[in-house]
């Protein structure tokens, strides 16, 4: 391809409202444009490196034993309520009517549609197992879209469906997706970590997230030295080893104006982890108290799992003042003024002589001990895992904290989805069993951006050569010269013959402006041709991840040779 031919509108500056680094050198590398919130425009240069994360994702799947399927992106609302996934979808669902008044949502997923699909096409353990993927824009009104096509409103997902005729066969199988999902990692160059996002409680491994590391990454990534990692939302706690410890009287004590853990430990010179933190929640409509220990937090994703709650919220002031009989920063465990469930979570089962709000103003209860002064109903696993904490996995290690993007998600579905929709089919025996099914989501455009994210440099982007869009550019410096124009079409017609991409900047501009181009786009190895080095019978190689000390004299035929011999050609 020549330069002067194509759609590549480089920017010197990036828009003002692109808010991270991947956006601001798509943006600036003419691969994409803004139309508007969360929607983008894929340019030529963008689609190239793209359709490149498209084909390793469909070689891995096809490696699989995948088979590619299309989808519709526009579905009943009908498929949607056997599910009951119309009502619980929420707002990031786009709905909208035909003609007719039937309602409709723009696919964020397509669990429904495959199901569908399956309980209409298979009927016999002959057709099992069965392995569907497709590329599909998938479209979700994020609350807060952001990060250029890394949290976009319409994005391009590849999305790929397991069926099974029972559990082991599935969990057969999804090993062989995770290492397909490994793959697709490695090829794309990236520093990552597949790290558990459920908890461990149905076998630690029933769902895993791909996270690419990087410090602008959304996610936080629990992980231990001995190979555990977890989104640090669904990370699992361990309980703290009782203290043998006297028990002594509960005393009240005046706190004035100071309702913060950090305050009060300071004033009563007490450690925050004998603080225990009385947090008040309301889970579908009923209030409940949660206690963690006063260094902690409480983990909502866990709290609302654990309570099967479809809609948790911290209460407000005026209910806590309700429930407790006090303001903000005062409740406690002891005599609340209303009878409400209380939940403790595991780091406050073994505290001794706490310090707790005493549900009155400006006073806390000193020495407070769990059975004698109060009474908890249950206690779980509630709190956010912590740096320093002791591993869950091997009991022994610490645990630190990464930041990640979260790039691809397999799960096994069970028969959450078959027993809604009825998906069966007849085993050897004739009788009728569910199918049981995995799902395995990879965000392609995310790809993009997480790669760039983690490769760049102030010049910008530095693409991996398996998602290049184009594997080599060739700057002639002149190319209004014949006898650089000669040897540059030379050279691109060698590479290009043996099945490399190479872009040739063919523009009327200044080497320094090509050569800012060059970088900015990321094109991994750039041939400069000088009249200069020419008549010396060279051109110049360099990578564009080393600097100018990187740059090779070579003859023609040896930059060609080297190139082809890095891509393997
Ligand atoms: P997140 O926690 O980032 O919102 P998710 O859990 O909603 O992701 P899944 O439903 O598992 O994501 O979707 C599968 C993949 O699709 C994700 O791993 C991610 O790569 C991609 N993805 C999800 N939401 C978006 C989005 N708004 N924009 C771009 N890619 C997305
Ligand atoms: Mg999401």
């Amino acid at each position: 391809m020549y330069f002067s031919k194509m759609l590549i509108p480089t920017l010197r500056e990036a828009p003002s409202d692109a808010d991270i680094i991947s956006a601001k050198l798509m943006i600036r590398a003419g691969m994409i444009r803004k139309v508007s919130s969360g929607l983008y425009e894929f340019l030529p240069l963008g689609l190239k490196a793209l359709r490149k994360v498209e084909t390793i994702i469909r070689e891995e799947m096809n490696a699989a034993g995948g088979q590619e399927v299309i989808l519709p992106l526009l579905f009943p609302k009908e498929l949607w309520l056997e599910t009951g996934r119309w009502n619980v979808y929420g707002k990031e669902l786009f709905r909208l009517k035909d003609r007719k008044e039937a309602e409709f949502c723009l696919a964020p997923t397509a669990e429904e549609g495959i199901t569908d699909l399956i309980r209409k096409n298979i009927n016999s353990y002959k057709q099992l197992p069965l392995m569907l993927y497709q590329f599909g824009t998938k479209f979700r009104d994020e609350i807060r879209p952001r990060f250029g096509i890394m949290r976009a409103r319409e994005f391009l997902m590849k999305d790929g469906y397991s069926f099974h005729a029972d559990e082991a066969d599935l969990e057969k199988y999804y090993k062989i997706m995770f290492d397909a999902y490994t793959n697709i990692c490695k090829r794309c160059g990236f520093k990552f970590r597949a790290v558990e996002a459920a908890s461990g409680a149905i076998g630690g491994s029933f769902s895993h997230e791909f996270m690419v590391l990087a410090e602008t990454g959304e996610e936080e990534i629990a992980h231990c030295e001995c190979g555990y990692g977890a989104n640090t939302e669904k990370a699992e706690t361990l309980p703290f080893e009782p203290l043998t410890e006297e028990l002594l009287n509960m005393e009240e004590v005046f706190t004035p104006d100071i309702g913060s853990v950090e305050d009060v430990s300071k004033f009563l010179n007490a450690n925050p982890e004998k603080f225990i933190k009385t947090m008040i929640y309301i889970a579908d409509n009923q209030p409940l108290a949660v206690l963690v220990r006063g260094d902690f937090e409480v983990n909502e994703v866990k709290l609302q799992a654990y309570l099967g709650a479809n809609e948790l919220v911290l209460a407000d002031e005026s209910t806590i003042n309700d429930i407790t009989g006090a303001p903000c920063g005062f409740a406690g465990p002891v005599n609340l003024k209303k009878k409400i469930k209380i939940i403790a979570d595991l780091s406050v089962v073994n505290v001794k002589n706490a310090v707790v709000g005493a549900n009155k103003k400006d006073y806390h209860l000193k020495n407070v001990n769990a059975g004698r002064d109060y009474k908890y109903g249950e206690s779980a696993d509630l709190r956010k895992i912590a740096e320093g904490d002791i591993c869950p996995r091997c009991k022994k290690g610490k645990i630190s904290f990464s930041r990640g993007i979260e790039v691809g998600h397999a799960f096994k579905l069970g028969t959450k989805y078959s027993k809604s929709m009825n998906a069966s089919y007849l085993d050897t025996n004739g009788k009728e069993n569910l199918i049981v099914m995995g799902c395995y989501g990879i965000g392609v455009t995310r790809i993009l951006a997480a790669t760039i994210e983690q490769s760049h440099d102030e010049n910008g982007i530095i693409w991996p050569d398996n998602i290049a869009p184009f594997e080599v550019i060739i700057v002639p410096v002149n190319f209004a010269d014949e006898k650089t124009k000669e040897a540059a079409e030379k050279i691109y017609n060698e590479l290009t013959a043996k099945g490399l991409d190479v872009l040739v900047d063919d523009r009327d501009e200044r080497a320094g402006i090509k050569f800012k181009d060059a970088d900015l786009t990321g094109i991994p190895y750039r041939i400069t041709i000088g009249e200069k080095n020419l008549a010396n019978g060279n051109v110049e190689l360099k990578a564009r991840k080393d600097g100018k000390e990187g740059i090779k004299l070579l003859k023609p035929e040896d930059a060609v040779a080297e190139l082809l011999n890095i891509f393997k050609k």
